[in-house]
């Protein structure tokens, strides 16, 4: 049986702990190539501040003059993979790194399979995959299906003091102090962002009229994986308003079959070369103790 599962994200909420970039390193056994006070200088607390082959998940920090008569407003951003239900970057990957994950809806990243072509970077409209290592294989968040396959349990607390089992959710989701972050049906997480919103909205003290929902709506109803609750307007976070496949992934979605075939082939040269290669070495450094 499939459910539809989704990420939660309040920014209402999120007071940019950052606990949730670090769980996500890790989990992951992701490295910091950075050493000891090696981060360059950039005025922000942001940090890196863009993804990068060691990095599936970000918090961005955007700082806003307040249009009250005092202080700064901060708009705190989830920047990570959208896990789009009609994404760009599987339909144009042709060796299957990156596939639909039909139990839960979720993008599925298989590094082994990547041959590194670098199609789905193109294809993305939220400029989302990173690339590591000397073959350049493709690096996104995985949602954690690792952990949601393998059944791993956790208490969280549910942002209203009340701890909770929950099973298998992705790690950031599980270190989230205020419950900022949850997981769970996408009917469902849908269902709160709207709640979560009417209220922001109407509260007393210090509504927020621009909040909104993000993700359940965007490539014509189709949405996303992720769901956000944004207390600012969008553009304040960094996102698109109204996000678009790239045109070019009807071209790549035709060549796939041919990138998928030279893959195919350069695969199968490489292994005859390495079966010629045996017999080649084994005769040269055949020892024949009689003639010396
Ligand atoms: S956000 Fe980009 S990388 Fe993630 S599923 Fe959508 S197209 Fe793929
Ligand atoms: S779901 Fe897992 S891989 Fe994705 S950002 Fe969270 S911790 Fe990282
Ligand atoms: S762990 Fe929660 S509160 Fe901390 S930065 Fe991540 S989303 Fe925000």
């Amino acid at each position: 049986m499939s459910t539809e599962m989704a990420i939660y994200f309040d920014s209402s909420a999120c007071t940019a702990c950052k606990g949730c970039q670090c769980a996500c390193k890790c989990w992951n056994s992701l490295p910091s190539p950075l050493g000891l006070n090696a981060n360059e200088f950039t005025h922000s607390y942001q940090s890196p501040m863009d993804l990068n082959g060691n990095t599936r998940l970000i918090m961005r920090f955007e700082e806003n003059e307040s249009p009250k008569k005092w202080g700064v407003e901060w708009s705190f951003g989830r920047r990570s993979c959208m896990h789009c239900s009609n994404p760009g970057c599987a339909s144009v990957c042709p060796s299957g790194a990156l596939s639909v994950d039909e139990a839960t809806g979720f993008v599925r990243v298989e590094e082994d399979k990547c041959i590194g072509c670098r199609y789905c970077e193109t294809a993305c409209p939220f400029d989302v995959p990173r690339y590591y290592g000397p073959d350049s294989k493709v690096n996104k968040c995985t949602a954690c299906l690792d952990r949601q396959e393998n059944g791993r349990a956790a208490q969280i607390n549910n942002g209203t003091g009340v701890t909770q089992t929950q099973f298998n959710v992705p790690a950031c989701v599980h270190t989230c102090p205020p419950g900022a972050l949850d997981f769970g049906p996408r009917d469902e997480m849908i269902a709160k962002a709207y709640e979560r919103v009417e209220f922001l909205k109407n509260r007393e003290i210090d509504p927020s009229p621009h909040a909104s929902v993000y993700g359940d709506k965007l490539f014509d109803g189709a949405g996303t994986h992720v769901i956000m609750v944004l207390k600012y307007p969008v553009e304040t976070y960094g996102l698109p308003v109204d996000p678009k496949v790239s045109p070019m992934v009807d071209l790549l979605g035709w060549m796939k079959p041919l990138t998928g075939l030279a893959a195919a082939a350069t695969v199968a040269g490489l292994g005859l070369s390495f079966l010629t290669g045996i017999g080649y070495k084994r005769d040269t450094l055949h020892y024949d103790e009689k003639k010396h």
